[in-house]
């Protein structure tokens, strides 16, 4: 199902007037995490006014230590439902757990199913039967027939509607925290009719790789990019190290606006 048909090329995934896949890259932008009620809303602000479609911002979060703030829950959903009233920003969020489907589902507008939960199975089988868009990110080590595969498990649950997100890989190389695998973009394009977006945030790790890397996906042929944005990256309880702060964040998207697109 994931495979690319004749008949169909490209799918589009269209949400309200936003469509993925459809030629024009589309930008999805957040904090790593949800936080407070002032930084969301100024970020979500400035992700508006910029020209972003879509809002990111975790409150369920996998961290590598459970020590680390791991999300404000079902308070974090409230906040980006009043964020959405205020902006109309589309909200993506992160879904880890087959019993907060529901809950998720109710605040969201995209499922988002992260590197760590690619082959998390029974998760990607239920959100296969939501009448929901999924964005399912890479696993960190997965093949792109394995992340491939992954998505045939939503699909065939009856989701025809699946994003791919190419977040960097593990390699051997300490500089960035992953690599990003621009080939991916082309290799699916060949293999799927899905459409892909790219995550240079996850991908570096490093705040001044994110606009190199953002641009070379959409050059790439990238259905969009998804960037971690924070009014205060030093003070960010996630992710502060790859963080846009808004000014750096306005920059990027006048240079992607610049680009040609991939039609
Ligand atoms: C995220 O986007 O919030 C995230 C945790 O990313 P990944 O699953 O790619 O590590
Ligand atoms: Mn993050």
């Amino acid at each position: 199902l994931a495979g690319r048909k004749e008949e169909l090329s490209k799918s589009i995934v269209e949400i309200d007037r936003v469509k993925i896949g459809a030629g024009k890259p589309v930008i999805m932008a957040g904090p790593c995490a949800v936080e407070d009620r002032e930084q969301i809303f100024t970020t979500a602000r400035t992700v508006k006014e910029s020209g972003g479609e879509i809002l990111r911002g975790g409150v369920f979060k996998p961290r590598t230590s459970p020590y680390s703030f791991q999300g404000l829950g079902k308070e974090g959903l409230e906040l980006l439902a009043e964020v959405k009233e205020e902006t109309g920003l589309l909200i993506v969020t992160e879904v880890m757990d087959v019993r907060d489907i529901d809950l998720v589902a109710e605040y969201a507008d995209i499922l988002q199913i992260g590197s760590r939960n690619m082959q998390h199975y029974p998760l990607l089988r239920e959100v296969g039967k939501v009448d929901m868009p999924v964005l399912l990110k890479r696993g960190m080590t997965a093949t792109i027939k394995e992340w491939l595969l992954a998505a045939e498990y939503i699909l065939r649950n009856g989701n025809q509607q699946v994003i791919l997100c190419e977040r960097g890989i593990r390699g051997f190389q300490e500089y960035t925290r992953n690599i990003l695998d621009i080939s991916a973009v082309p290799v699916v394009r060949q293999l799927s009719h899905l459409p892909i977006i790219i995550d240079p945030s996850h991908a570096t790790g490093h705040s001044e790789l994110v606009t190199p890397l953002a641009k070379a996906g959409v050059i790439a042929g990238a259905d969009g990019v998804m960037v971690e944005v924070h009014p205060n990256p030093e003070q960010a309880l996630c992710d502060g190290e790859q963080s846009l702060d808004l000014p750096t964040f306005q920059k990027l998207v006048r240079n992607l606006k610049l680009l040609p697109s991939n039609s």
